[in-house]
């Protein structure tokens, strides 16, 4: 079978035992790789009540059988665990090289146990894998220990690390590969902290092998035609990367602002991709074999790296009230040394201006720190600095915003689904968006049903955005579609061009099987139900299918989302009778069964 290497790395950090163990073939058929494989596995493997910060927790670093493929985008890799930030199934995606590299030293997925008694990283060379002390490690920012370790092993070992707020277990706490590249949502990076496992190096010399290279260069020559001739992905991503959508999303009146106290922000323009290409960015960045590019790489005097995303700027910029493009970079930039998703970062600065705004967090508070007064663009960079170093009021910040609202009594005031914050789409104007969110098995995210494709940018096809109609129906398929994608190895990105066809198409030719478009969205479906039965098993039931009390009872006041709430209520029903589930949101017995989950 092509497209996997057919080896597992299990590394017991407790007993630092390294064992091989065989890809199951099996699995791999109902689950692919990535995220569906690495989930099954995990919930195969622990039980859903663990401690997510215990020993007992199982942290897997997967590939998909497209990883290290010359396939459009086939570099990216899954980190899938039980989420300290959520509680549920958590599973981060990110791109860059470090994932690529993973296939090329001849594993498909490496699952660590236990916890070691003191820092550690792991270096792998093919067959040759050693647990080497980090002690000296320990402590020092992302960039600084991929420069150190890259000094041992050489500038072409492909890095992924924790930073400072893994290490201290920030809940948010991001695993960074290749510098800038985040596995950020979840808080995958305090797993790895909790296990005293500061980094990966890997250097590999192996191709994947390919079961059909004639046939994977026909597939690849019509999905390349398709990418270069759709407007977001041939256009609008290369030239302005993700940040394009700055200035649509603020036009359609659901760009959250002020901790989604209002949906349009005044100073969008100053904060827009088109902006930030002017002013600030010195190179595109673009991941393993990408023909798109969306990747930034930018530069404010003594600041430069990766980023920022259209959602960190949301986060940092608009969700604050900030409209000083240079320090969203910067929070950006510390967000990325000390290794923390900057969408729960950013958030979570929003809700605790809110909380300032209300007089429930004082001066007295806050120490020596900035004022968290909106639009106070100094506070973003230093608040960010103090959650990732998990110090003073910044380690309380570090938690995230539900458990910190929930601290002063206000937990409607944290803008998450399943206490993960949402990212930068109002779903009071973009309905289908709202069960999106509220459905998501890793609680409030856009990457799990990117509904804002049809409501906003008309992919495949425009839907309205405010009708109800069909919106589950839509939901579903946006669901299962990005689920078998994640477990593909490519970005999510191509789908915007790419149809399920397509994707079997290109994993037939790799790996030699006859999966049709209906299958691979089968497989997808398959994959949501798994993780949905482990969310169930860990106690998170469908009470928590829900978005923040404002979404629902507060109407959008201005602008071209004016009197709009989610109606989530109403289209919830029909969500869960579309995905064959009973009343109360459990998959039924015979829906399990026909999948075979
Ligand atoms: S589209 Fe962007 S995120 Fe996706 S692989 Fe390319 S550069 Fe990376």
């Amino acid at each position: 079978m092509g497209g996997y290497n057919g080896t597992i790395l299990r590394i017991n950090l407790t007993e630092g035992t390294v064992k091989r163990e065989e890809t199951d073939k099996e699995l791999a058929k109902r689950y692919l790789g990535g995220r569906g494989l690495a989930s099954k596995m995990l919930t195969d493997e622990i039980d859903p009540n663990v401690d997510p910060l215990s020993p007992d927790n199982k942290l897997i670093f997967a590939t998909g059988p497209l990883s290290g493929t010359p396939t459009p985008t086939g570099g990216r890799y899954m980190v899938v665990t039980k989420a300290p930030l959520t509680g549920t199934i958590g599973s981060s995606n990110s791109g860059g090289y470090w994932g690529a590299e993973l296939k090329f030293a001849g594993y498909d997925a490496i699952v660590f146990e236990g916890k070691s008694e003191k820092p550690v990283y792991i270096n792998i060379v093919d067959d040759e894998v050693e647990i080497k002390d980090a002690s000296s490690l320990w402590g020092k920012l992302v960039s600084e220990t991929t420069e150190a370790l890259e000094e041992i092993h050489g500038e072409k070992a492909k890095v992924a690390v924790i930073g400072p707020a893994g290490e201290r277990l920030s809940k948010m706490a991001a695993v960074m590969n290749d510098r800038g590249r985040a596995a950020g949502r979840s808080g995958v990076g305090a797993v790895m902290g909790s296990k005293n496992l500061k980094a990966i190096v890997v250097k590999g010399s192996s191709k994947v092998p390919i079961a059909d290279e004639a046939k994977l260069k026909e597939v690849f020559a019509r999905c390349m035609t398709k990418i270069k001739e759709n407007g977001v992905t041939g256009q609008g991503l290369p030239a302005y990367g993700t940040a394009v959508l700055v200035n649509i999303i603020n036009e359609n009146g659901v760009f959250p602002t002020n901790n989604f106290q209002e949906s349009a922000f005044g100073e969008a323009e100053e904060i827009s991709g088109e902006t930030l290409a002017e002013k600030y960015l010195k190179k595109k960045d673009p991941c393993y074999r990408c023909p798109i590019g969306c990747g930034r790489y930018c530069e404010v005097d003594e600041i430069k790296g990766q980023g920022p995303e259209y959602e960190t700027i949301w986060a940092f910029g608009s969700d604050c009230g900030v409209s000083n493009l240079p320090d969203i970079i910067r929070a950006n930039y510390w967000c990325n040394e000390y290794g923390l998703d900057t969408i729960s970062a950013g958030a979570t600065i929003a809700a605790a201006m809110e909380l300032y705004q209300k007089g429930l967090i004082t001066d007295n508070d806050l120490g020596d720190g900035p004022k968290l007064e909106w639009g106070n663009s100094a506070a973003i960079v230093e608040w960010t600095k103090r959650m990732g170093a998990v110090e003073g009021f910044g380690a309380k910040m570090a938690e995230g915003s539900y458990r910190l609202c929930d601290s002063y009594g206000v937990p409607e005031l944290s803008m998450t689904v399943k206490k993960q914050e949402m990212p930068a789409y109002d779903p009071r104007g973009i309905q289908g968006q709202g069960v999106s969110y509220a459905t998501s098995n890793r609680g409030g995210c856009h990457v799990r049903g990117y509904m804002i494709s049809p409501e906003i940018l008309g992919l495949p096809e425009k839907l309205d955005r405010f009708t109800l109609e069909g919106k589950a129906e839509w939901t579903k398929i946006f669901q299962d579609f990005t689920a078998a994608i994640d477990s593909s190895g490519l970005c999510l990105f191509t789908s915007f061009a790419m149809g399920a066809d397509d994707y079997a198409d290109m994993v037939n030719a790799v790996c030699g099987t006859d999966y049709s478009g209906t299958d691979f969205i089968e497989m997808g479906e398959r994959i949501w139900n798994m993780e949905k039965m482990f969310n169930l098993a860990a106690g998170i039931d469908s009470s928590q299918d829900t978005l923040p009390k404002r979404l629902l009872d507060d109407a959008i006041e201005e602008g071209p989302s004016k009197g709009w709430v989610n109606k989530l209520d109403e289209m919830l029903p029909q969500y869960y009778s579309t995905r064959g589930w009973d009343e109360k949101g459990v998959p039924t017995k015979e829906k399990l069964e026909a999948l075979n989950v």
